[in-house]
C-alpha cells in the first residue's frame, strides 16, 4: 500500500482532500468546511450540542481497531447521545491529533469510516480542526442536533412506577473487547498464532462497529411515546441507572431475568467463567439507549422485540436494587469504566 507522508500534502492540503469525499446534505448547513466557522440555519428549532474525546491508549488500541472503524465509531458515539436526548443529529465536527507515524493513506481510512457514518446517519461534516502530536493520536467530534418535537428527554425526569426499558442487548461490546485483549494476549507470546474469533462475529461487530439507535428514537415517536427520561448506556446498565435515579431522586427495581443478553455474549462469558449478568449490567460501549416510561405506555411496548422492560422506579431515593434470579437484592454499584481509575 502506497504510504504519503502528510508533509507531502501540508495541512490546508490534506483538509481539502479528506473535505473533498464529503457532500453536503442538510438544508441546515448554510456554510461547511472551508471558512473560519459553518453557518448554520435551525430557523424556529431548539438544538442540542455533544462532544466526546477519543484517545489513543485509553479508548482505541490501534493494534487491533480497524481504521475505517475508528472513524465510524468517533462518530456513532456522539451521535448516540444526540439520540439520548430525543433530538435528531444533523452537523458533527471533527477533531484530528496525529504524529507523523500516520500516512496520508490511513488517515483516509479513518475519514472513510467518518464518512460512512455521515451517509448512514444523514449528517453533515461541517468543520474541524488538524493538528500534529508529539506521539500518539486522537480523535474528538462535536455533534449537533435538533429537536423534532420540541422537548428534550433528560436523564433527571423518571417518576415512581415507571417502567424501565433498555433497547437491544447489552454486554456484547464488553465480551467482545475481551475477546480482541485475550487473542492479542496469545498473539504476543506465540505470533504465530491466528487469532481464533469463528462464532463470535456478533460481540466483535458490537464492539467494533456499535449503532447509535436511531431506530429506536424514531419506533417512539411513531407510538407516540415520549420517554420522562433517558440516556445512553456508554458506561454501562447500571452506572446509567444510577445517573437516572440520583439526578430524578429516585430508586429502582430492575430484574437479573430480564436482562437482555445476546447468545454469543452468554457463551463467551461462560467460557471464560463470568457471569455474564455482570458483562450486562458493568461492560460498557453497548450505545443502547435506556429510558423510562409510564405505566400508560405499557401496551405500547409489551410485545416490542427491539426493547426490554427490566423493572421499575421506586421513590425512595438511592434504593437501587437488582433483584437476582433467586429472589435476592443486589445493590447496584457504579463499575462502570472509569478514565482516571489507575
Ligand atoms: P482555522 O485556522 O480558522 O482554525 P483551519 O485552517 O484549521 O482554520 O481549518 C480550515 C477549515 O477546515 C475550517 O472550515 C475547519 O473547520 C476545517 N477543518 C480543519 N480541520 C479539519 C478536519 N480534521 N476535519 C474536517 N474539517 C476540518
Ligand atoms: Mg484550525
Amino acid at each position: 500500500m502506497t504510504q504519503t507522508p502528510l508533509s507531502d500534502l501540508g495541512e490546508f492540503g490534506l483538509i481539502d482532500r479528506l473535505a473533498s469525499k464529503f457532500e453536503i446534505k442538510r438544508s441546515s448547513t448554510l456554510k461547511s468546511i472551508g471558512d473560519d466557522a459553518a453557518v448554520l440555519d435551525f430557523q424556529q428549532k431548539k438544538i442540542v450540542v455533544t462532544t466526546d474525546l477519543l484517545v489513543e491508549g485509553i479508548h482505541y488500541n490501534l493494534t487491533y481497531v480497524p481504521l475505517v472503524h475508528l472513524g465510524y465509531k468517533a462518530v456513532v458515539v456522539n451521535l448516540s447521545d444526540v439520540y439520548a436526548m430525543n433530538a435528531r443529529p444533523t452537523q458533527i465536527t471533527v477533531s484530528l491529533g496525529i504524529s507523523n507515524k500516520f500516512y496520508l493513506e490511513a488517515v483516509e481510512q479513518i475519514y472513510e469510516g467518518i464518512r460512512l457514518a455521515c451517509e448512514k446517519y444523514n449528517v453533515d461534516l461541517v468543520g474541524g480542526d488538524t493538528s500534529s502530536t508529539p506521539n500518539g493520536s486522537l480523535i474528538a467530534v462535536t455533534a449537533i442536533g435538533e429537536l423534532v418535537s420540541d422537548e428534550a428527554v433528560y436523564r433527571n425526569t423518571a417518576q415512581t412506577g415507571d417502567l424501565i426499558c433498555v433497547s437491544g442487548d447489552l454486554g456484547a461490546a464488553y465480551a467482545g473487547l475481551q475477546l480482541l485483549e485475550r487473542e492479542q494476549e496469545m498473539f504476543k507470546s506465540d505470533p504465530t498464532m491466528q487469532p481464533v474469533l469463528e462464532g463470535y462475529e456478533y460481540i466483535l461487530e458490537r464492539q467494533l462497529k456499535p449503532e447509535a439507535r436511531k431506530d429506536i428514537i424514531e419506533l417512539l415517536a411513531e407510538l407516540e411515546i415520549v420517554p420522562s427520561a433517558m440516556i445512553d448506556i456508554s458506561d454501562g446498565l447500571s452506572s446509567e441507572l444510577i445517573h437516572i435515579c440520583t439526578q430524578s431522586k429516585k430508586g429502582c427495581t430492575v430484574y437479573e431475568d430480564k436482562l437482555p443478553i445476546a447468545d454469543q455474549t452468554k457463551k463467551f462469558a461462560n467460557e471464560l467463567r463470568l457471569d455474564p449478568s455482570v458483562f450486562a449490567m458493568n461492560g460498557g460501549e453497548d450505545y443502547e439507549l435506556l429510558f423510562t416510561i409510564c405505566q400508560e405506555d405499557y401496551s405500547k411496548l409489551k410485545n416490542n422485540s427491539y426493547i426490554s422492560i427490566i423493572g421499575h422506579i421506586v421513590d425512595t431515593e438511592a434504593e437501587l436494587n437488582l433483584i437476582a434470579r433467586d429472589g435476592t437484592p443486589v445493590k447496584i454499584e457504579a463499575q462502570g469504566w472509569k478514565n482516571f481509575n489507575s
